[in-house]
């Protein structure tokens, strides 16, 4: 990565703090309130250390074998950074991600639920999920109906996994503010206090209706490769 680019990365970042804050303040939030996860899948070690100079250390990924190939190294320079899970689980990579991961946001399911509590007991290791909730009913998007959630957080609960919020991606081609205060309603309901929600181009929405935590890659790091 040449200065140039470095310089870029340091310039997005902080031009989004600058809109989170902002969005922050208009919904009469605390800034410190709102959790920036930079989504590093399909980007290499080299720009995510651009991110980690500038003192960023919360990340994204979507694909426990990429995460597990980039993040060791990383974090053995970085102990401090947290990672988080932000894409479809297979119940087989359970171990894994329990032992990579600081955060699950796509616990979507019995069986899920069921191999991830078991890792956590075994590893010693709890950490904190989201319920993702297929908020806009399609049938190609993971997530849990929007009937099931009652269902899925008593499973959880049953089985001792700490569900602290939901989490959703709303249809790419719809206006997102009614599905996110849908899931920020649903929330609600169920005393869930965290919310994560918003990417790149709804990230200042999502944060007036109430998001904790929102994944953004492509504003900080540039369009990914098709
Ligand atoms: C890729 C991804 C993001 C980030 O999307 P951008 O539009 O690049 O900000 C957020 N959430 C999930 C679940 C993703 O897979």
């Amino acid at each position: 990565m040449t200065e140039k680019e470095s310089n870029l990365a340091h310039t997005a970042r902080k031009e989004i703090v600058g809109k989170i804050e902002k969005a922050a303040r208009i919904a009469g939030r605390k800034p410190s309130d709102v959790r920036l996860i930079a989504v590093s899948k399909t980007r290499d070690s080299g720009e995510i250390r651009t991110l980690l100079e500038a003192g960023h250390r919360v990340f994204g990924e979507n694909r426990v074998q990429e995460a597990a190939d980039k993040w060791p190294a990383l974090r053995a320079d970085y102990p401090d950074t947290e990672l988080h899970m932000i894409g479809q689980l297979q119940s087989n990579k359970a171990a894994d991600a329990v032992a990579l991961f600081d955060c699950i946001h796509s616990l979507d399911r019995p069986s899920l639920i069921k191999a991830l509590a078991k890792e956590m007991d075994r590893q010693e290791r709890k950490i904190p999920c989201f319920l993702q909730v297929n908020i806009g009913e399609e049938p190609q998007k993971g997530g849990c109906d929007i009937a099931a959630v009652p269902k899925l957080l008593e499973q959880a609960r049953e089985y001792g996994l700490s569900v602290i919020g939901l989490m959703a991606v709303p249809p790419d081609d719809a206006n997102p503010a009614p599905y996110f205060a849908l899931l920020a309603k649903l929330a609600g309901d169920h005393d869930l206090k965290q919310l994560s929600m918003g990417m790149s181009g709804d990230f200042e929405t999502a944060i007036k209706l109430g998001a904790t935590h929102v994944r953004v890659g492509t504003a900080l790091f540039g369009p990914r490769p098709a």
